[in-house]
């Protein structure tokens, strides 16, 4: 009999590709041959995405892809937007099944991800209970949970023992960590003990769940100095009507705080745009206290209305005004991020070689390899950050 094939489509977050990662473990386990190419496959499954209206578009893309591969495989839908909109996804034609989020979770509990990529990214943690009041993916995501620190560290030093140099360990609010008595610090304390040469980098953390314990823990050298925390806005009153667990001039310290322990750190920070009721002058306090805070690049994301979620007693921004907001935060954003760069031209980093053409260092810049020598993907190595035009280039020191 001939071996069954499968291929995996993935949108959205670190987390959904760290899910994809373990899907692609499962089915290896369970003897399936996991293919890149579409017209291979006898099942192709789409992790899908919904946090913003583009990612929904996006994943649908990907769904209709599979669906109108010439082979007609089977096509199963899973991931934020099968769990949100069953109903609208099932009646894409071409659809085998959509699954619950509770369905995936099942299948892939308990299992590593496959080691596919350049750098190893490990689930340590999902679900929310914040309840950020324009956040979807934390309704379908269900209440926190960790996975024991036991398995982090089993599956961690078996990352390791596969040839990762860099692990990125996330979760759908990382920060919230919690095994027992273990927290994030914790946990990160029990890898860096067993972790030798290799590093660690933390997808996005939520600002209000970071502590001095944390802090001290991202002092050792082998946690990348690259931190992305979502601030949202700079309004006290916006982030009051989000639901926020912190205020402005609160993200301003941690900053401060990660700086102090980690100079050369590469900061960068989730920003909304036109949330309902956010005025010129609700703007303006967030386009100065921006332009203020020690960060190196942001994320801009015009807010995106999300079915079954209503913004209480605030009206929309007017799309042109968001359109307006949005180029002129992306605008700032690539200044910082150049002038951020900047400082590394000339200096000697570490970097995990990505494929024989990129690497990326510790610190977050990704470089594009001038080496005679041929360099393996996934080792570390020592490079010159080096400019080229735009582009930054990295040579063996
Ligand atoms: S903390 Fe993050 S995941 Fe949780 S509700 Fe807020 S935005 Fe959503």
């Amino acid at each position: 009999m001939e071996q069954p094939t499968a291929a995996i489509l993935t949108a959205g977050c670190r987390l959904n590709q760290s899910e994809s990662d373990a899907l692609r473990h499962r089915l290896a386990l369970q003897g399936v041959a996991v293919v890149e190419s579409l017209a291979e496959a006898d099942t192709v499954y789409v992790n899908t995405c919904t946090v913003t209206g583009q990612a929904d578009r996006s994943s649908t893309q990907l769904i209709r892809r599979a669906c109108r591969a010439e082979n007609q495989p089977r096509v199963v839908v899973l991931g934020c937007l099968a769990e949100r909109a069953p109903e609208q996804v099932g009646q894409i034609a071409g659809i085998s099944e959509v699954w619950s989020n509770a369905k995936k979770q099942a299948l892939i509990a308990g299992i590593a991800p496959a080691p596919v990529r350049s750098r190893a990214i490990l689930k340590v943690q999902d679900g929310c209970d914040r309840g950020c009041s324009y956040c979807i993916v934390s309704r379908l995501r269900g209440e926190p949970t960790a996975v024991p620190a036991s398995r982090v560290c089993a599956q961690f030093e078996q990352l390791l023992a596969d040839g990762f140099c860099e692990v990125v360990l996330t979760g759908l609010n990382l920060g919230t960590y919690r095994d027992g008595e273990t927290t994030l610090a914790g946990l990160l304390r029990n890898l860096l003990g067993v972790c030798r040469h290799a590093r660690i980098r933390l997808a996005s953390l939520e600002p209000d769940t970071l502590d001095d314990a944390f802090i001290a823990a991202i002092a050792d050298p082998r946690v990348c100095p690259h931190f992305h925390m979502p601030l949202q806005s700079g309004d006290d009153a916006v982030l009051a009507r989000m639901n926020r667990r912190y205020r402005a001039a609160d993200f301003g310290r941690l900053v401060e705080c990660i700086l102090k322990a980690r100079p050369d750190a590469n900061i960068g920070a989730d920003v909304i745009v036109g949330f309902p009721g956010e005025t010129e002058e609700s703007f303006d306090l967030t386009r100065r206290y921006i332009m203020a805070l020690p960060i190196d690049y942001l994320h801009v994301f015009p807010f995106s209305h999300r079915p079954g979620i209503e913004q209480p007693g605030a009206g929309p921004v007017r799309p042109q005004v968001v359109r307006e907001r949005v180029l002129e935060m992306r605008g700032f954003s690539e200044r910082r991020r150049r002038e951020y760069q900047g400082r590394f031209v000339g200096t000697a980093r570490l970097a995990v070689v990505e494929t024989t053409r990129t690497a990326l260092t510790d610190n977050y810049l990704r470089l594009k390899l001038l080496c005679a020598a041929r360099l393996e993907p996934r080792a570390l190595a020592s490079l010159r950050v080096g400019q080229d035009g735009t582009v930054l280039t990295g040579s063996p020191c």
